[in-house]
């Protein structure tokens, strides 16, 4: 042991008080599904967390029943000022309830619990007020004369911020008057089920809010539902195409948050040592199970040495294990699969002739782990340039003028997001100016707010979701 080796750290599961076995959440109770169940794992170490009910059609209808009823009879004649009252009562018991639901998260999800404790639930409280405050604001917002709700909105969220992305999905919707039936995915569903207990606590009036677990399938016949008006979904570029063709004709409304291969654009007057954080924050927060990731590094080739040194310097400095240890910086791959899929992708990087680099940490004999890998020497038709690894894997490429930068950021499928690092204002500008992202970020990455729209250009969907503009997707004939 160095002198310099940390002490074990974790964060206690006492606080949590699960269940061996939930139902589904439909009209504001728990019951159970006729569809097959599963288990939810710890990715950490592969223990059994909790049983889990499996929606099928018959559920969904059930559920999408509840949400037509408590549209018609309460939600869409209360007033936005007591739905607003509603949403900031979620938003405190999300904040009173913050330390259980990090822990859940951390041990469903295999994040760090310092990311799910400073990033994932207070931004989820945050996007609880946030909305709150423009329930009854509507009429005020810019969104056309007398702005009306769609009606069921059918939600379907992925595994990576599975509580954040439940609060993205459903602030917006309630505070526009939907309701909701929503699907979160099949490996991590345990806080919206918790969730489901804070809706009850809150008196939400029954069936508001509806939470139907199961596998894609099951996404896949709430996506089909001939009474579901309104359908959002985060997750692969793939199964959101597959959604689109459901639904086109039938005149659903859709928002897609897809995929991402984003471009970290370093100068070479960047602040370097700050540059190396933000591509650290870039791609290995959330062991890269990040739609926005920072995947593609394009370093300014002057500098392109220099800044690998320090990056490999300052990877070999991240703890990786535990997620529930405070210490830990890089926790578990979330499955099995996307193990496979990390794997899979980085051999094949290594294969085109990409130079592979992996930091020396030891990886747990259980569970699922992959640890921080760069790729340098990479060209812009590989694979790992251009396929989504979704994982803690960094592909560096190089440039020589901004517009050698810009042009190369611009050669993806994607267009979710992109960081520039540089000292000149005025190249911030010019540079964010030309880049197909739904997002830039300037001197920072992987920053989020619920004030500011986030969504992608090309395959990374359409749709924004956040700030004023996320109310429009859930409102008929406004536009932002
Ligand atoms: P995924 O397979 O598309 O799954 C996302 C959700 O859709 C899960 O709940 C999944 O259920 C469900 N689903 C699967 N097949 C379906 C179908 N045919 N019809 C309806 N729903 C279906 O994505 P993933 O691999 O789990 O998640 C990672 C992907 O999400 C990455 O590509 C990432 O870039 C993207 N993502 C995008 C954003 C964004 O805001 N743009 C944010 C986060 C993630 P099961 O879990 O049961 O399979
Ligand atoms: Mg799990």
């Amino acid at each position: 042991m160095s002198f310099l080796e940390y002490a074990p750290a974790p964060e206690s599961k006492a606080i949590l008080n699960l269940r061996d076995s939930y139902g589904l959440f439909i009209d504001g109770e728990f019951v159970d599904g006729s569809g097959k169940s599963f288990t939810t794992i710890s990715p950490a170490d592969e223990s059994h967390i909790a049983e889990i009910a499996g929606a099928d059609d018959a559920d969904i209808d059930r559920a999408v029943a509840a949400a037509r009823r408590a549209y018609d009879k309460v939600w869409s004649k209360m007033s936005g000022r007591d739905r607003g009252k509603y949403l900031f009562r979620i938003a405190r018991l999300v904040q009173e309830r913050a330390r259980e639901l990090a822990v859940a998260e951390s041990l469903d999800n295999g994040k760090p619990i310092k990311e799910s404790r400073d990033v994932d639930v207070p931004l989820v409280a945050s996007w609880f007020f946030y909305y709150a405050g423009w329930a009854d604001k509507l009429d005020h917002a810019g969104l056309g004369a007398n702005p009306r709700a769609l009606g069921v909105a059918g939600q379907i969220i992925p595994w990576n911020f599975p509580l954040l992305m439940l609060a993205w999905k459903i602030a917006p919707a309630l505070a526009a008057g939907n309701t909701v039936v929503l699907k979160p995915a099949e490996t991590t569903p345990l806080t919206a089920l918790i969730f489901a207990e804070i809706l009850q606590q809150a008196d939400l009036p029954a069936g508001v809010v509806n939470i139907v677990t199961g596998a894609g399938s099951t996404g896949a016949m709430l996506v089909r539902h001939p009474d579901v008006d309104k359908v959002a979904f985060t997750g692969s570029t793939g199964v959101g195409r597959d959604i689109a063709r459901a639904v086109a004709g039938t005149g659903k409304k859709v928002t897609l948050e897809l995929g991402g291969k984003a471009a970290n654009i370093v100068f070479d007057d960047a602040p370097i040592d700050q540059a190396v954080e933000g591509i650290v924050n870039g791609i290995f927060f959330n062991q890269g199970h990040v739609c926005c990731a920072g995947s593609r590094l394009l370093v300014q080739e002057s500098i392109h040495d220099e800044v690998i040194d320090r990056l490999k310097s300052r990877l070999s400095t991240l703890r990786l294990g535990d997620p529930l240890d405070k210490n830990t910086d890089i926790g578990a791959i979330n499955s099995a699969a996307q193990l496979a899929r990390i794997r899979e992708l980085s051999d094949i990087g290594e294969s085109e002739g990409a130079e592979r680099w992996t930091a020396d940490c030891a990886i747990p004999d259980k569970g699922f782990w992959f640890a921080p890998t760069i790729f340098t020497g990479v060209e812009a038709s590989h694979r790992i340039a251009r396929d989504e690894v979704f994982g803690p894997v960094l592909s560096v490429l190089t440039f020589r003028t901004p517009a050698e930068a810009i042009a190369k950021a611009n050669n993806t499928p994607y267009g979710l997001s992109a960081g520039i690092w540089t000292d000149k204002g005025s190249r911030i500008l010019a540079v964010a100016d030309q880049l197909r992202a739904g997002v830039v970020w300037a001197n920072t990455f992987n920053r989020f707010d619920p004030a500011s729209p986030f969504g992608g250009y090309k395959e990374s969907g359409y749709g924004r979701e956040g700030g004023r503009h996320g109310l429009t997707a859930y409102l008929k004939g406004a536009s932002a």
